[in-house]
């Protein structure tokens, strides 16, 4: 709990000064006087607090304190659509083809829906990443794959969301190491080596399971898999809050 606190509060802080040293670097970028090296200078200021930006967002999803505290039913198309939302474009220009497969009559999901969202931005930005690495151009392999299904665990429904790519695989040296936070095999302008470990931290507060089912060489394939009545979540708060259900509402 304090940890979120803390984390909310350091991210809601930082966040003020970095959009405005993006702001200015952009006003500098387009002043008629820039030479061609401030501007150089100008746009790698945006590129470093673009960084910087991100690893704010990845902390804000992390904390409780996102203005969402409490689990909502939600439809596994809404979760999708919205994680697809910030991507979609990026995908197309990246030649990626995405294919998407729901299954039918699938029960709402009782989730903190933002967060849930930025699972699976996480998980298809790793699978971009690892595609683009693979195939400069179009290839026909070059596509991701997310399934919704559901499934019974100890006599309750759960749902597993799945994001899976051909992009090679995670090595197998590499493996222990995915949900360190800050570990990174990608350059700098292009890891924060946030997104696994932020992911398997809201995923757990789920009362959920983050997998990985690799196959070295071909590809990756993340699994979400989350009680689909959101008691993960309801059971984690009423631990924070000492056993006290009243405070529940
Ligand atoms: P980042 O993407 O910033 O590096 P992550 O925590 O999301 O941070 O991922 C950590 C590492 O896990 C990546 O640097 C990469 O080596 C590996 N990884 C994650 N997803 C995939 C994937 N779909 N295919 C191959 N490797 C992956």
């Amino acid at each position: 709990e304090s940890i979120g606190t803390l984390a909310s509060g350091v991210a809601h802080e930082i966040n003020n000064p970095v959009q405005g040293i993006m702001n200015y670097a952009e006003l500098i970028s387009e002043s008629p006087g820039a030479s061609v090296e401030i501007r150089e200078y100008a746009s790698e200021i945006d590129r470093e607090s673009q960084r910087v930006a991100t690893i704010v967002r990845n902390m804000l999803a992390f904390s409780r304190q996102e203005g969402e505290r409490g689990a909502r039913p939600t439809t596994v198309q809404k979760i999708i659509e919205g994680a697809l939302s910030l991507i979609r474009t990026v995908l197309r220009k990246d030649q990626i083809g995405l294919s998407i497969a729901i299954a039918e009559g699938l029960p709402e999901l009782c989730c903190r829906q933002q967060q849930i969202q930025q699972v699976l931005m996480n998980l298809v930005t790793n699978a971009r990443d690892a595609l683009n690495a693979r195939f400069s151009d179009f290839d026909e392999r070059k596509r991701i794959e997310i399934r919704a299904e559901s499934f019974l665990r100890e006599d309750r429904t759960w749902i597993r969301l799945s994001v899976c790519d051909q992009g090679g695989g995670v090595p197998d040296s590499v493996v222990p190491q995915i949900f360190d936070p800050f570990f990174t095999t990608k350059g700098r302008d292009q890891g924060t080596g946030l997104g696994l470990s932020v992911s398997h931290g809201i995923v757990t507060e789920h009362g959920g399971e983050l997998q990985l089912e690799n196959r070295p060489g071909v590809g990756a394939c993340f699994d979400v898999e989350l009680p689909a009545d959101g008691s993960g979540v309801e059971a984690r708060r009423r631990e924070a809050s000492g056993g006290d259900e009243s405070e529940e509402s």
